[in-house]
């Protein structure tokens, strides 16, 4: 555990677990409270304010205010920037504090929010920090207005109120690639942080507080999924929904919004394939598709779950991932020594046992894990699934978890077409030494990113999202900020 204290995370914990609303720390106007658990231990970690209708309708109205009249509407570019700074700093200053809170929360080894959400957080927001003052607009030629001369330009004005609704695998690092972009461009933003995972969003709250952002330009409201962040969907006083999540919620987000016109980014679930073909070098193939199966307990969105191995190299790639899986070392994810963690709660273990039962009923092979280890805390070990075939639900549905079906074809073509043969298209990875082919197969694979011998390179400076049932909109670089924005076009008759 080094230096970290403990006691000291825990009281701060305790301090934190209220609503932050218009820059003040608020119980919920029912005084009601969700449990927070830690799934290593299953556990009690924290009772958290769980924000209701009126709730929310309070944080959209005092992100409202200060989006329409307050200080942050006449702030400029230069000055949001530096608050953004600001605040990277701080995130920066308390790293070990919130890396530690996200292994409470959510039963991850201490090492992947170190080296992963913490550094990903807090480039995520210098970035942003960066564009605040180079949103620029577009003179644009035209012939004209009934025989006269004319002028058109456009500017970006931000899209006013956004309501942030995020999911609980990596909290504080999707928070700030809501927040961040948000903020650069001028809204104002309302956080629904998921109730299984609220707690570094809230002490992200406590930095914006201390950064001093106007009160109101960041709310942040835990709540339940259905109460809360339904509401904010519905709010009237909300210009743009961003959602990070499953696709059922992102569905009902889309219908609730659609009432008014809101506007709508989704990032939804994924399946995605990891392609090993014949000329790959196995040894970093098999590494990157285990990072990519294991990482974070196979509970990412860009999971590489469905993988494709050219049959000259099947067995060996079986074997070797067999190996790599069982060579992971669970257990308490204090511990420096443990690569993996426990999943995030019972439901998530219920649903990701029920899933390799499935499998097993289906006709897969298990060559690795498939059960979970004695002892209290959601722990599942990883697992490999041989024998499986593409239109199985092990190899269709997201099961979120450590499992991953291995698959073998003949063709290159035939490679591609199970590839896209899945209703998502979120990311995708090729492992070959051959240049050529690697381009012209990303060509043709249906998704938002597609990475060549590494699984998932996701950078703040990139644009991130989904195909088909993967998503709609685009997260990140330039696609952040025009995500946020309305382009506006004024014409001057001359
Ligand atoms: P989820 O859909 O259950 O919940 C996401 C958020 O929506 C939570 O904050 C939840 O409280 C809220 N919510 C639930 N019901 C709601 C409702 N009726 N109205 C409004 N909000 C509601 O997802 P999860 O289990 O927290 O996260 C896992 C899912 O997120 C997976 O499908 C994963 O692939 C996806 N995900 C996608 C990305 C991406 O970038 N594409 C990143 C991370 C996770």
């Amino acid at each position: 555990m080094g230096a970290i204290d403990l006691p000291a995370v825990q009281a701060a914990l305790e301090a934190n677990a209220r609503l932050y609303i218009g820059g003040r720390w608020v119980d919920a106007v029912d005084r009601g409270t969700f449990d927070v658990i830690n799934p290593a231990q299953a556990t009690l970690l924290a009772k958290v304010a769980a924000a209701k209708p009126e709730d929310i309708d309070a944080a959209v109205r005092a992100a409202r205010h200060q989006f329409e009249h307050g200080e942050w509407s006449k702030m400029n570019g230069v000055e949001r920037g530096r608050l953004l700074y600001r605040l990277a700093e701080l995130i920066d200053r308390d790293r070990e504090q919130l890396a530690m809170l996200e292994t409470l929360n959510l039963g991850r080894p201490l090492q992947e929010p170190t080296i992963l959400d913490l550094p990903m957080a807090i480039d995520t927001v210098r970035y942003f920090a960066g564009w605040a003052d180079k949103i620029e607009g577009r003179t644009i030629p035209t012939p004209g207005y009934f025989g006269r001369p004319t002028h058109s330009y456009t500017v970006r004005e931000p899209v006013g109120v956004v309501g942030a609704i995020t999911p609980w695998n990596t909290p504080l690092m999707i928070a700030c690639w809501k927040l961040a972009p948000a903020l650069a461009a001028g809204c104002t933003v309302v956080i629904k942080p998921s109730e299984e995972a609220p707690l570094t969003t809230l002490h992200l709250a406590k930095l914006v507080e201390e950064a001093n952002f106007p009160p109101g330009v960041v709310n942040v409201v835990p709540g339940l999924g259905e109460v809360a962040g339904a509401a904010l969907t519905r709010h009237p006083g909300v210009d743009k929904i961003s959602f990070t999540g499953s696709p059922e919620v992102g569905r009902e987000v889309m219908r609730a919004a659609a009432d008014g016109f809101k506007r709508v980014a989704l990032e939804l679930g994924g399946k995605s394939p990891q392609i090993i073909l014949d000329d790959a070098d196995l040894e970093t193939a098999v590494g990157g598709v285990a990072l990519g199966l294991f990482f974070n307990q196979g509970q990412v969105c860009a999971a590489g779950t469905r993988i494709f191995v050219h049959r000259s190299r099947y067995d060996q790639v079986l074997q070797a991932l067999a190996g790599a899986a069982n060579a992971i070392r669970l257990g308490d994810p204090l511990d420096p020594g443990t690569n993996m963690g426990s999943l995030v709660s019972l439901k998530q273990l219920e649903r990701v046992s029920d899933y390799v039962r499935t499998g097993l009923g289906e006709g897969a092979k298990i060559v690795a894990g498939g059960n979970r280890p004695d002892g209290p805390g959601y722990f599942f070990r990883p697992t490999i699934f041989a024998n499986a075939s593409n239109d199985m639900r092990i190899a269709q549905e997201e099961i979120f978890g450590p499992v991953g079906a291995v698959m073998a074809f003949d063709e290159t073509d035939e490679a591609i077409n199970l590839a896209n043969a899945t209703r998502y298209g979120l990311a995708a990875t090729i492992w070959t030494r051959d240049v050529s082919r690697a381009h012209q197969l990303a060509a043709r694979v249906r998704a938002g990113a597609v990475a060549v011998n590494g699984w998932a390179p996701i950078d703040p400076r990139l644009p991130w999202g989904g195909f088909k049932t993967s998503g709609i909109g685009r997260e990140l670089g330039w696609n952040g900020i025009v995500a946020v924005t309305e382009e506006k076009v004024i014409t001057i008759v001359l």
